[in-house]
């Protein structure tokens, strides 16, 4: 069986912008866990409410969600050969469940400083009907969807104070541990959106 790749890096890194290049490059269907968050808060199930403060405080949602919500996407059909995990895991024992079920076969480290982050995050925008990120300065939205975009409830430059103080807590040890096992690829993620998908297809 094929392996599956992790997207890895700070919120606002830019993971789900070069999700779907890489996607496309090999084969392996992206599986975002904070769009299935997103998704399960809005659709108002019960792990929707039970993650919804934890997301809107900035705060990781608990191992014992994630790994469940994770364990039920993998068993469909298109999972089969491996997948692309977007923001997931972030936390040593989420990547310790991962590994009693698939085998990563590389994990990609997209690093950009902390300055940089928060810029990112609270001109983050997302198109509601295709899902499409964009950001007010970086990658404008076309005019006419301009006027649909909208901004998450998380990104705010308040939440994102949480949210990088829990990634540099709890996510980024995780680096070392994939590095031990000789997984990690680091891509310098400062450069323009196209520049880091090069560098980025050029690894694979
Ligand atoms: P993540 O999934 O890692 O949280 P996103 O892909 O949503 O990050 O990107 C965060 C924001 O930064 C978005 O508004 C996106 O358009 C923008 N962005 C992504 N990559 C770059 C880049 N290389 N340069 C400038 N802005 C970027
Ligand atoms: P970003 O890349 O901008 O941080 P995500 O969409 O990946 O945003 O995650 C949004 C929120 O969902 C996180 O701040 C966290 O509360 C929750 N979340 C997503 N993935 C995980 C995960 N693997 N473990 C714990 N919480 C998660």
């Amino acid at each position: 069986m094929e392996g599956s790749i992790v997207l890895f890096g700070p919120p606002g890194a830019g993971k789900g912008t070069q999700a779907g290049r890489i996607s496309e490059l090999t084969g392996k269907p992206q599986v975002s866990t904070g769009d299935m968050l997103r998704e399960a808060v809005s659709r108002g199930t019960d792990l929707g409410h039970e993650a919804k403060s934890f997301m809107e405080a900035g705060l990781l949602v608990p191992d014992s969600i994630i790994i469940g919500l994770i364990s039920e996407r993998l068993k469909n059909d298109d999972a089969a050969e491996g997948v692309l995990f977007d923001g997931f895991p972030r936390t040593i024992p989420q990547a310790e469940a991962l590994a009693e079920i698939v085998s990563v076969e590389a994990v990609i480290s997209i690093e950009v400083p902390d300055d940089s982050i928060v810029e990112r995050i609270v001109g983050r925008r997302m198109d509601p009907e295709t899902g499409e990120i964009y950001h007010i300065r970086f990658k404008p939205p076309p005019e006419e969807v301009s006027m649909r975009v909208v901004q998450r409830k998380d990104d705010t430059e308040e939440t994102v104070r949480s949210r990088l103080a829990a990634y540099h807590e709890q996510t980024a040890p995780l680096a070392e541990w994939y590095s031990t096992k000789g997984l990690l690829i680091r891509i310098d993620g400062n450069g323009s959106i196209d520049e880091v998908g090069n560098s980025i297809a050029s690894k694979l």
